[in-house]
């Protein structure tokens, strides 16, 4: 990006920084957990899946099995039945276990909060260790996943597909203090305005930086 390119990035992620502020101004993770291992589990289980479907699955399973020693009783095709309307239920129940077994060995049974140590644990890939890193441990993280991919990209943030490439531009755009509130508000904005195949342009308040050219036309100023 050239410099000038790259001074109108900034000025319009700050007008959209502000925007999101007063759209969200307590932006707040929507799946439920009362620990760090417990919202390890749900992340995982929210891979293709709606964060409604898993607090209802989590909400049974987390009532006893909500640490790794306890996952770890159960076997694959036990905790595959207890995942199952979550999809991908088979790889989603082999990662938890590995994820279990991996906590327990190296780390004590105890959540790393750092992201080299999150990431090394089987399953767990580099959004998801920046969801825990800024959820539960307050650390600043952007989390890139099918949402902000698919904002950054409208808005122009970035020009990608590749998760890590729009996290580091997403990096270089917005202050590192608002990065954790940033990525919740992202998703958030991309989950009912600016939906993958309906974005709501008409009641959108940045219709006037989008770069999408997918954004729809606002019938309403059309004459
Ligand atoms: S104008 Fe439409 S496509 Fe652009 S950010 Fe808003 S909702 Fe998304």
């Amino acid at each position: 990006m050239s410099s000038k390119a790259e001074e109108k990035a900034k000025t319009t992620a700050k007008l959209f920084a502000s925007g999101l502020d007063e759209i969200f101004p307590n932006p707040s993770c929507e799946l439920d957990y009362k620990s760090a291992y417990e919202l390890l589990v749900a992340v995982i289980l929210s891979a293709q899946c709606t964060d409604k479907r898993v607090n209802i699955v989590t909400k049974e399973l987390f009532k006893e099995y909500n640490t790794p020693q306890k996952m770890l009783t159960l076997g694959q095709e036990q905790l595959e039945e207890k995942i199952h309307s979550c999809g991908f239920y088979h790889n989603k129940a082999k990662n938890i276990l590995s994820m279990s077994r991996d906590l327990l060995k190296r780390f004590g049974g105890e959540v790393p909060s750092n992201q080299e140590d999150l990431v090394s644990l089987a399953g767990v890939g580099r959004k998801t260790a920046n969801v825990v890193l800024g959820e539960h441990f307050k650390k600043d993280a952007i989390a890139v996943d099918t949402h902000v991919l698919r904002v950054s990209n409208r808005l122009g943030f970035a020009k990608t597909d590749n998760p890590l490439k729009c996290e580091r531009a997403l990096n270089n755009l917005f202050e590192k203090k608002d990065w954790s509130k940033i990525h919740l508000q992202m998703v958030l904005f991309g989950r009912y305005i600016c939906k993958s195949q309906s974005p709501q342009c008409d009641r959108c308040k940045f219709y006037n930086i989008c770069q999408s050219k997918d954004k729809k036309k606002l019938l309403d100023f059309a004459d």
